[in-house]
Protein backbone atom coordinates (compact mmCIF):
# COMPACT_ATOMS: atom_id res chain seq x y z
CA UNK A 1 0.00 0.00 0.00
CA UNK A 2 1.29 3.57 -0.88
CA UNK A 3 2.40 5.87 1.97
CA UNK A 4 1.82 9.45 2.01
CA UNK A 5 4.94 11.37 1.83
CA UNK A 6 3.18 14.04 4.38
CA UNK A 7 1.01 12.23 7.00
CA UNK A 8 2.60 8.64 6.49
CA UNK A 9 -1.02 7.07 6.25
CA UNK A 10 -1.39 4.26 4.19
CA UNK A 11 -3.61 4.63 0.92
CA UNK A 12 -5.29 1.90 -1.26
CA UNK A 13 -3.45 0.77 -4.51
CA UNK A 14 -4.46 3.25 -7.23
CA UNK A 15 -4.88 6.06 -5.48
CA UNK A 16 -2.97 9.21 -6.68
CA UNK A 17 -3.53 11.96 -4.24
CA UNK A 18 -3.79 10.79 -0.04
CA UNK A 19 -7.61 9.84 1.18
CA UNK A 20 -6.36 11.41 4.75
CA UNK A 21 -4.66 14.96 3.42
CA UNK A 22 -5.28 15.37 -0.06
CA UNK A 23 -1.34 15.47 -0.61
CA UNK A 24 0.36 13.74 -4.34
CA UNK A 25 0.98 10.16 -3.82
CA UNK A 26 3.79 9.92 -5.41
CA UNK A 27 7.36 7.88 -4.73
CA UNK A 28 10.39 9.17 -3.38
CA UNK A 29 13.10 10.40 -5.24
CA UNK A 30 16.19 7.95 -5.36
CA UNK A 31 18.02 10.94 -3.61
CA UNK A 32 17.72 9.95 0.02
CA UNK A 33 15.62 13.13 0.31
CA UNK A 34 13.13 12.73 2.73
CA UNK A 35 9.29 14.91 2.80
CA UNK A 36 8.32 15.57 6.08
CA UNK A 37 5.81 17.53 7.64
CA UNK A 38 7.14 20.41 10.06
CA UNK A 39 5.21 23.63 11.89
CA UNK A 40 7.08 26.60 11.50
CA UNK A 41 7.01 29.48 13.68
CA UNK A 42 7.83 32.86 12.96
CA UNK A 43 8.12 35.81 15.19
CA UNK A 44 9.32 38.93 15.42
CA UNK A 45 10.62 41.58 18.20
CA UNK A 46 7.99 44.73 18.06
CA UNK A 47 10.02 47.69 17.31
CA UNK A 48 13.23 46.42 17.30
CA UNK A 49 14.20 47.41 13.93
CA UNK A 50 13.99 51.32 14.56
CA UNK A 51 15.64 50.70 17.97
CA UNK A 52 18.87 49.27 16.39
CA UNK A 53 19.18 51.30 13.41
CA UNK A 54 21.26 54.24 15.33
CA UNK A 55 22.56 51.67 18.03
CA UNK A 56 25.95 50.32 18.25
CA UNK A 57 26.46 46.27 16.90
CA UNK A 58 27.50 45.34 20.34
CA UNK A 59 24.07 47.35 21.85
CA UNK A 60 22.21 45.21 19.12
CA UNK A 61 24.11 41.91 20.04
CA UNK A 62 23.14 42.88 23.51
CA UNK A 63 19.45 42.59 22.94
CA UNK A 64 19.51 39.62 20.55
CA UNK A 65 21.69 36.89 22.95
CA UNK A 66 19.32 36.99 25.75
CA UNK A 67 16.40 37.09 23.52
CA UNK A 68 17.75 34.33 21.20
CA UNK A 69 18.46 32.11 24.28
CA UNK A 70 15.11 33.05 25.38
CA UNK A 71 13.50 31.91 22.27
CA UNK A 72 15.38 28.95 22.00
CA UNK A 73 14.42 28.19 25.72
CA UNK A 74 10.65 28.31 25.55
CA UNK A 75 11.11 26.30 21.44
CA UNK A 76 12.63 23.60 23.01
CA UNK A 77 10.85 23.42 25.70
CA UNK A 78 7.82 22.44 24.15
CA UNK A 79 9.63 19.49 21.69
CA UNK A 80 10.81 21.92 19.12
CA UNK A 81 14.01 22.24 17.37
CA UNK A 82 15.48 26.07 16.14
CA UNK A 83 17.03 25.64 12.62
CA UNK A 84 18.16 29.33 12.34
CA UNK A 85 17.51 32.68 13.58
CA UNK A 86 17.48 35.26 11.08
CA UNK A 87 18.30 38.45 12.43
CA UNK A 88 15.94 38.95 14.86
CA UNK A 89 13.76 36.61 13.59
CA UNK A 90 13.22 32.89 14.42
CA UNK A 91 12.11 30.00 12.79
CA UNK A 92 11.05 26.91 13.91
CA UNK A 93 11.20 23.83 12.41
CA UNK A 94 9.33 21.21 14.15
CA UNK A 95 9.34 17.80 12.88
CA UNK A 96 5.85 16.28 13.48
CA UNK A 97 6.29 12.93 11.60
CA UNK A 98 8.38 11.68 8.68
CA UNK A 99 7.28 9.22 5.51
CA UNK A 100 7.04 5.75 6.91
CA UNK A 101 6.82 6.07 10.70
ZN1 LIG B 1 -1.51 12.15 3.57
Amino acid sequence: MPLCTACGKENPEGFRYCGFCAAPLTELPPTGEERKVVTVLFCDLAGFTARSDRADPEDVRAVLRPYHAGLRWQIERYGGTVEKFIGWRCCDGRVRGTAGS
